[in-house]
């Protein structure tokens, strides 16, 4: 797919209406000082100020402005995930609704963005924008960013293409997505595959489409719960302390992430066979940031029940595995299958 579009609002048809669900993060920040850009308090700027910000966006759509939550995203707890895609859905059946922002935090946006990319029954587009800088810092990213976010919604085009990430001009599919940067402006990449098109000066366009399922086309739900499913690095010199501690804790699953192609210290990988032996579904990911992790058919794989990320952080990861798990999805065949697929 390669087709540029313009945006509705450059036409005479009435314009789009879009729902924007604010969550707080740097994008509703402020500091005392407008050079500062970190150290500020994330999440306090309201919906309506937010949106006060970018007058432009009355020329590209209606909006209808709603704070679901003001936190600073690094405290996000899954309960707003299921806040969040619910109120998402419900305003997806709306006929008069086309498209729905959500503004965020940085932080744990790739979570997020792929939680609702594998929930949300909708095909109606859904857009995840957030901010590098602080609302009252010097060019603050906000306003174009959220810009860039309903422009994307607004877009006929967009239809079907499942969770965005629209930042800093790109729009990013939520599977791909991950924060590269503590600090720069330029936060999101999309490693391996880059973005999927650009949104700028009220024009989209797409250089490819979305191809694994998602969506209408998951058996995910975030109505099933929450099955406690943690994250451990290997490393040099890795104990199997916080292995026994999670098995201790009775977790239903262990993400580990794993070195290079999601090896994993000699030590560590005999106390997560044991993982897997008392019920506990390990899967292989990879610290590395970038490429994939691919299943080793023999060792550590088969013989030990363990189940590959495929191209997904330890982050990603750890969020399928938990909607898999809550959807009854235990064996590791299936669970492989899901990871092969979505
Ligand atoms: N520092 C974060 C951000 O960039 C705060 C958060 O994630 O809410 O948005």
């Amino acid at each position: 797919m390669n087709t540029t579009f313009l945006s509705p609002g450059s036409t005479s048809a009435p314009l789009p209406r879009i729902a924007v669900l604010a969550t707080g993060g740097t994008i509703a920040g402020t500091a005392s000082d407008a050079a500062q850009t970190a150290g500020y308090q994330a999440g306090v700027v309201g919906v309506e100020q937010l949106m006060a910000a970018v007058p432009a966006v009355s020329g590209v759509a209606r909006i209808e402005a709603e704070q679901i939550a003001s936190i600073d995203s690094k405290d996000l707890d899954p309960r707003l995930w299921t806040v969040l895609s619910q109120r998402i859905e419900a305003l997806a059946a709306r006929d008069d609704i086309n498209g729905i922002v959500v503004t965020h935090g940085t932080d744990t946006l790739e979570e997020t963005a792929y939680l609702l990319h594998l929930v949300v029954k909708t095909s109606k587009p859904v857009v995840l924008t957030a901010a590098m800088r602080p609302a009252s810092a010097l060019s603050a990213d906000g306003p174009m960013n959220l810009l860039g976010a309903v422009t994307l919604a607004a877009t006929r085009a967009a239809w079907g293409q499942g969770v965005f990430v629209a930042f800093n001009n790109r729009i990013h599919s939520a599977r791909d997505v991950v924060k590269t940067s503590t600090y720069a402006v330029d936060a999101f990449q999309s490693p391996e595959v880059g973005a999927l098109g650009w949104v700028q000066d009220g024009r989209v366009e797409f250089q490819r489409g979305v191809v694994r399922p998602h969506t209408g086309a998951t058996p995910f739900s975030a109505a099933l719960g929450w099955p406690a499913v943690e994250i451990i690095p290997s490393y040099a010199g890795v104990s199997r302390i916080a292995v026994d501690a999670a098995i201790a804790a009775g977790v239903r699953g262990i993400v580990v992430a794993g070195t290079g192609n999601g090896s994993i210290h000699g030590t560590l990988q005999v106390a997560l066979a044991e993982a897997v032996q008392r019920g506990i579904s390990v899967v292989r990911a990879s610290r590395v940031g970038s490429g994939h992790v691919i299943r080793n058919g023999a060792a550590p794989d088969d013989a030990l029940g363990f189940v590959s990320a495929g191209t997904l952080n330890p982050y990603k990861a750890r969020v399928l595995l938990m909607l898999a798990l809550a959807a009854g999805i235990n064996d590791r065949t299936l669970l492989q299958a899901a990871f092969d697929t979505y």
